[in-house]
């Protein structure tokens, strides 16, 4: 199974209280494919100026992310974030946002990127990532991110395309801001109301996921971990306790990464399921939250390039063994 993702492939600079970076390699889509290497085979796509350097394709590259599908715009800039952190590293302010060649941006799909049976559509304008559902109208599990920039300035689009996908995954401020509700549970039940005008076939058995519009709902909470939420179920955990948070650039989409590639990787084990199983979910859960923990110790993609599987998997039991408890239910 592979994963296809469009997003932002962006340099970034940033500046935290532990340090700062002029021009690293960043963006959504590739936080994402970084995290999401580590479990499925990840094709990029998205454009980047004449700027680019080789050196950060090779990045990509050396996880055996397939880069095929990133355009180089001759004489474009590629996409560029300014941001900086205080001391509550939950909140930042983004001081500039140059959308380069992403501005007049066709996304055209390579066959084999059109194939995949899983799309993450990370954070980018809200019709760019339509035009690129409609590209694989037959995968079989489509998940999207986005921020409050798009839900500011193009929401009725955004809507269109959490209408057509199966898993939102957003940080819980903006999903409040998405839905004017300020109550979480309410929120996320509000966008699992939002169905889909792709539709499927009353009588076809295993319907795509995403025929039916969105089904589970991630909200992401900082350095207080991330909710699920399923029309049926509720779960949460914590972030991984780190005592040192360098710099949490691309945290979102590298837990995405972690959560979508765990699924994409398990897809095959659900196959004769009409809905994602809880365990499978949950699990997913506690990989995107292992991934993201590595990634803010170090800015950018520092970490998480030497990062290896035999680690993940020991935070991932860490934190099995942080959120199990036992005991009598009764007091006294
Ligand atoms: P996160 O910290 O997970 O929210 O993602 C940070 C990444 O998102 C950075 O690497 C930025 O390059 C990228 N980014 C910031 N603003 C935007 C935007 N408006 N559209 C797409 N990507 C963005």
């Amino acid at each position: 199974m592979s994963i296809t993702v469009v997003g932002s492939i962006a340099y970034d600079a940033v500046k935290t209280p532990f340090g700062e970076r002029e021009r690293m390699l960043g963006g959504a889509a590739v936080h994402f494919a970084l995290a999401a290497s580590f479990f499925d085979r990840v094709r990029v796509v998205g454009p980047v100026g004449d700027d680019f350097g080789e050196a950060e394709l090779q990045v990509m590259r050396d996880r055996e992310v397939d880069v095929t599908d990133v355009e180089r715009v001759a004489g474009g800039k590629t996409f560029f974030w300014r941001g900086e952190y205080g001391w509550d590293l939950n909140s930042r302010e983004t001081l500039d946002t140059q959308l380069g060649v992403f501005e007049g941006f066709q996304p055209k799909l390579s066959d084999a990127s059109r194939a995949s049976d899983v799309l993450f559509l990370a954070n980018i304008q809200p019709d760019l990532q339509r035009e690129v559902r409609a590209q694989l109208p037959a995968a079989r599990f489509v998940a999207l991110d986005s921020m409050n920039l798009w839900i500011d300035i193009a929401r009725d689009s955004l809507v269109e395309a959490i209408s057509s996908v199966d898993c939102v995954i957003l940080n819980d401020a903006e999903l409040r801001q998405l839905t004017g509700k300020p109550n979480l549970f309410s929120a996320a039940r509000e966008v699992l109301s939002w169905g889909s005008s792709t539709g499927s076939a009353p009588d076809e058995a295993h319907p795509p996921y995403g025929a039916r519009g969105p089904s589970v709902i991630v909200a992401k909470q900082g350095e207080y971990g991330a909710a699920l939420v399923t029309r049926e179920r509720f779960f949460s955990l914590p972030a991984y306790p780190l005592e040192s948070v360098v710099d949490p650039t691309g945290a979102g989409d590298t837990f995405a990464g972690g959560f979508v590639g765990y699924i994409a990787a398990h897809l095959d084990d659900a196959a004769d399921e009409d809905r994602l199983p809880d365990e499978l979910l949950r699990a997913a859960m506690a990989h995107g939250t292992a991934l993201a923990s590595f990634n803010v110790e170090e800015f950018g993609t520092e970490r998480v390039v030497r990062l290896d599987e035999t680690e993940i998997a020991r935070r991932v039991a860490e934190l099995r063994e942080i959120t199990s408890f036992s005991g009598a239910s009764a007091i006294g």
